[in-house]
């Protein structure tokens, strides 16, 4: 079965259209001696586009077969959620959120998306950071050449660079699928989007 038939049977209960151009999602990263780099696997973004490879982790990530990113039954890819938070960049000091254009191979769930490719578009500056933080953030967007807006303008600005998921190729996900899970379940859709 290809994943093409499987986005049909589990998937949004509509087929993919031919061409859906970039759409934007939001993520968040830490600010580090390092660079940009993602809470959740510690890569660094070199660059503003990034192309996702799947890097196994855990035992389990080494039982799986050798795949491209974004695997269907593995947690791969590069991860962006529909809806904007400005929260980590509040709790977590070296916090910082931003939009994202996503394309290529996408898996798209309930609350966000696995991607192939991702471009950073916007970054959220939060005026009550220290003054050790705005200089790193600055200093990142320029060398990334990335905007840079007030961070409760971040959802605003995204809609400049792509437009949202559209609504019909979100799956809907049983109700009892924690908030925010980007792991494997039934409820996704396999999209290929075109690149900017
Ligand atoms: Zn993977």
């Amino acid at each position: 079965m290809t994943d093409l038939d499987d986005s049909l049977s589990s998937g949004a209960g509509a087929a993919a259209p031919d061409l859906l151009a970039p759409v934007h999602v939001f993520r968040d990263w830490r600010v580090t001696d390092a660079g940009l780099c993602s809470p959740r696997t510690d890569t660094v973004w070199e660059t503003r586009t990034v192309r996702a490879h799947c890097r196994p982790r855990t035992a389990d990530d080494f039982v799986r077969e050798r795949h491209e990113a974004p695997g269907s039954a593995c947690n791969c890819g590069i991860h962006g959620v529909y809806a904007f938070s400005p929260e980590f960049s509040k709790v977590d000091y070296q916090g910082v959120s931003g939009a994202v254009t996503v394309w290529g191979h996408v898996e798209a769930h309930r609350h966000g998306v696995r991607a192939e490719y991702a471009r950073v578009e916007v970054l959220g500056f939060y005026a009550r950071w220290t003054r050790r933080q705005k200089d790193a953030v600055r200093d990142l967007a320029d060398r990334l050449e990335i905007d840079l807006v007030d961070l409760h303008d971040v959802e605003a600005a995204a809609h400049e660079y792509a437009t949202p998921m559209p609504e019909v190729l979100i799956p809907r996900e049983p109700a009892r699928a924690p908030r925010l899970s980007l792991a494997p379940t039934r409820s996704r859709a396999r999209l290929v989007i075109v690149g900017p």
